[in-house]
């Protein structure tokens, strides 16, 4: 189990550099702490909202123009998120593919049950695509919907929380990989462990051989992803769409 000690020095490294530019790092941290606050004083997601917050450019600037610096803390939480898990998911433990949207940020505590701490640094870690979509706003706790303080590693409880606990404790896994198959199997050590093998990652590894047995389908599929990295707007969501409506038919197969 992860200390206070060791989350409050993930924290700090966070804070540290909340902004890929040095010049911004004040700003970032003062939007990002007052976004927080507000977040939890008011019980109000606010990640949204972060995420389309811009300020204006240094002067001279004569047409006002903004940069989007919610997305940019937003993109540095991901790199130190990406960093401190070793660029692997925090459910499955899969590589992350290196494209924002195949690297969704994971609110632990969904957004829509506990809003307070939309954004809680402990509440925050990089899911994979397939794990963001599998756990939606799927409730694992017994937690107080209406709790002010974030639990401490000690009050957990029996369900899996990726930030507070060590992966490696609670669960093995066996992955092998061959040219056109894959199986994985995860075996639960703990209650926790146990709890995310059965409510999570039996599905998950379910997903995975049905795509990665299947060649001609995981080819598209890695093919619409990277297609993704940087199209317009529009057709980003459309993309997004159709690749979450394939992910829920393969689930619908996979049984559940
Ligand atoms: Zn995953």
């Amino acid at each position: 189990m992860r200390s206070v000690k060791q989350l409050d020095e993930e924290e700090a490294a966070f804070l540290a550099r909340p902004h890929k530019y040095q010049y911004l790092q004040d700003d970032a941290r003062k939007i990002w702490a007052e976004a927080q606050k507000a977040s939890g004083a008011n019980r109000e997601d606010r990640w949204a909202q972060l995420a389309q917050q811009t300020v204006l450019k240094p002067d001279p600037n004569p047409k006002g123009e903004t940069r989007p610096i919610g997305a940019e803390i937003i993109a540095a939480l991901r790199r130190h998120l990406a960093n401190l898990q070793g660029t692997r998911c925090c459910y499955c433990r899969r590589w992350l593919q290196n494209i924002a949207h195949a690297r969704p940020v994971e609110h632990i505590l969904s957004r829509d049950d506990y809003p307070q701490f939309s954004l809680h640094y402990r509440n925050l870690a990089l899911a994979c695509r397939d794990c963001n979509q599998q756990k939606t706003n799927k409730n694992w706790t017994t937690l107080d919907k209406t709790a002010a303080a974030y639990p401490l590693p000690a009050e957990a409880g029996d369900y899996f929380h990726p930030r507070l606990p060590v992966f490696d404790g609670h669960i093995r896994y066996v992955r092998v990989e061959t040219n056109d198959a894959a199986i994985a199997i995860y075996q639960g050590l703990t209650a926790q462990g146990r709890q995310l093998c059965r409510d999570h990652l039996k599905k998950i590894s379910q997903v995975d051989a049905l795509f990665k047995n299947n060649r001609q389908l995981s080819g598209a599929i890695e093919r619409l992803q990277a297609a993704g990295d940087n199209p317009e707007e529009a057709e980003m969501v459309k993309l997004n769409e159709f690749v979450g409506a394939l992910h829920e038919a393969i689930y619908r197969i996979a049984g559940g």
